[in-house]
């Protein structure tokens, strides 16, 4: 193996594991959305219940209205997925706000089945895209590292 080759692979593994830990360092996913509203709705659902003899004790449309006409929210949270809903029982006592779509902070409530599914597409897909990504590094690192191999196949046609 020629020196140019090893320097070659080295730079090639190099690049894939910065691009590797970028995008993984990166990426916000909807569900790390949807917990940091639920994290948020949770605080602001125990603040309401200290500050009230009339505690919320499910999360719905109507608690909404009452968190968003208090002034304890601005509005209803932003989400980025169309499936989320947030729900939750028994919060003047121990229960926690979950999404429907997303599961709960504390994992008492998985996510619905149908996230699984939409997770492994969204994975599968991702998987494709960095594997052509690394093959057009891979060839583009082999052009500038081996100059000679495309101009000799060209001389010996
Ligand atoms: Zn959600």
């Amino acid at each position: 193996m020629g020196k140019n080759n090893i320097i070659y692979l080295f730079c090639f593994f190099i690049i894939l594991f910065i691009a590797n830990s970028a995008i993984a360092s990166t990426t916000i996913t909807p569900q790390m959305i949807c917990f940091q509203n639920l994290s948020i709705l949770q605080s602001v659902i125990n603040k309401y219940n200290k500050e009230h003899i009339n505690k919320i004790e499910n999360l719905d449309a109507h608690s909404m209205n009452l968190l968003i006409e208090d002034k304890y929210l601005d509005k209803e949270p932003f989400t980025t997925h169309y499936r989320c809903r947030y729900l939750g029982k028994g919060l003047d006592k121990d229960g926690v706000v979950y999404c429907e779509f997303h599961g709960s902070l504390d994992g008492s409530k998985l996510p619905s089945p149908e996230y699984f599914i939409e997770e492994k597409e969204k994975e599968n897909k991702e998987r494709s895209v960095y594997l052509w990504a690394v093959l057009i590094i891979a060839v583009i690192l082999f052009g500038i590292f081996n100059p000679r191999f495309f101009k000799n196949n060209k001389s010996e046609q």
